[in-house]
């Protein structure tokens, strides 16, 4: 017999996600981390309008906005001079990673989903996980929500991501005595590195700075995000840099295997443009959460991949849009053209404000931005 009827490894935003929508749907959820909450994760902690709306619809509740920094101006950057400040702009809100994915959990927890945090796996089966201590718990669907290095999509396909394709960010906190959030706006600079950007997020106590791209144009990013600080006046010696992989459009097209779903990062569910992602975790997890529950309903476990496959296609959809487009805007043949573009075009600034608010989804603006490419363009991302 089944202890559980889906175990949900890994308990960041897309497994407290999938384990909260099993649980309150009336299954007995196990939510296996290997980590003790609450816990950091290196991560801007940008939490848009679309994340909220998710959240809402997910945990029953809006978010509580008086744990985050919210804006309504950014300024964009490139090679240290200012593109543009956008002021009125939607809302834009920054979280500490810390305190958000506690809130997740205990959601969670709330809900029904059995703890098992601090819990360390040495093995995964079909139906079943066996603990480092020799304990072991079944279950006849599995949800691999364990982020970028995820050890559920690594025993299903032999690796967590695609050394080639992936991508990197390095972060550091900036403590409030040396920048003062209330002062700074938040602020994106194209170019810090290749194939990505750098960012200063501010928040309640601190200032989160850091670069993320590609990882592959970007041998050495810590060569970039030592240039990046310079630029905005800090030192780069004081500071230690942690550093993060980052599915950055890296999605995987088959998320699981029959019974084994993957969710979130583990799946590569991130914006290649914005590098978003605690959204589509979100939004994956509760999607893979309900396949999961219609095919324990339909009394077919192996045909949850299926069902996850159907309804996860709009997202993939996206985010294969977002790969095409990123060409435009990171390529480093044209990011004359776009920082010129971007300067001049207000309806581009706006279009991309919104891009990063989570209000304009890539279909709309890919119609938008083919109306006005070159036909040169065109042909060549066609290539
Ligand atoms: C530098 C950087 C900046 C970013 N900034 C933003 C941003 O501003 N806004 C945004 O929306 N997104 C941002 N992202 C992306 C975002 O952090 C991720 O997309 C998001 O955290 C994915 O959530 P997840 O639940 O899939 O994975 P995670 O948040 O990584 O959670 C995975 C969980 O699995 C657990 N786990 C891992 N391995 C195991 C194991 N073997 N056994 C059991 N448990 C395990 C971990 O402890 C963790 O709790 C950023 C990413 C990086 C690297």
């Amino acid at each position: 017999m089944p202890d559980f009827d889906i175990i949900v490894i890994g308990a960041g935003p897309a497994g407290s996600a999938a384990a909260t929508w099993a649980a309150k749907h009336g299954a007995k959820v196990a939510l296996v981390d290997k980590a003790m909450f609450p816990r950091n994760k290196l991560c801007g902690g940008l939490f848009t309008e679309r994340s909220r709306s998710y959240y809402c619809e997910i945990f029953g509740r809006d978010f509580d906005l008086s744990r985050a920094v919210t804006r309504h101006d950014i300024s964009f950057w490139h090679d240290g001079a200012e593109l543009a400040t956008l002021t009125d702009i939607p809302p834009l809100h920054l979280t500490m990673r810390l305190d958000l994915d506690n809130t997740l959990f205990e959601h969670a927890l709330t809900a029904g989903a059995s703890d098992f945090s601090g819990r360390h796996i040495a093995q995964i089966s079909e139906n079943e996980i066996l603990f480092k201590d020799g304990t072991a718990l079944h279950a006849p669907i599995l949800i691999g929500a364990d982020g970028v290095n995820s050890i559920v999509a690594k025993h299903l396909f032999g690796a967590s991501f695609n050394t080639e394709t992936i991508g990197f960010g390095l972060e550091i906190e900036v403590p409030e005595s040396t920048q003062n959030p209330v002062e700074k706006p938040l602020r994106i600079d194209f170019g810090a590195a290749t194939w990505g950007y750098g960012w200063s997020f501010p928040k309640q106590n601190s200032t989160t700075v850091g670069v993320g791209g590609l990882r592959a144009p970007n041998p050495d990013m810590k060569a970039h995000m030592r240039h990046y600080l310079k630029t905005l006046g800090l030192d780069p010696e004081a500071v230690k840099f942690k550093g993060h992989h980052l599915p950055f459009g890296d999605f995987r097209p088959t998320p699981g295997r029959d019974n084994i779903l993957l969710a979130g990062d583990a799946a590569g569910l991130v914006d290649p443009i914005t590098g978003e992602g605690i959204a589509f975790a979100m939004k994956s997890g509760q999607i893979a959460a309900q396949s999961a529950l219609d095919a324990l309903g339909a009394g077919s476990p192996k045909t949850a991949l299926r069902r996850y496959q159907r309804t996860l296609r709009d997202m993939q959809r996206n985010l294969r849009i977002a790969r095409t487009l990123r060409r435009i805007i990171f390529a480093p043949r044209w990011q004359g053209a776009f920082t010129r573009t971007f300067r001049r075009s207000g309806t581009v600034r706006v279009m991309y404000m919104r891009l990063l608010a989570g209000e304009l989804e890539y279909p709309q603006l890919a119609r938008s931005v083919v109306a006005r490419l070159p036909r040169y363009l065109l042909n060549a991302l066609r290539r």
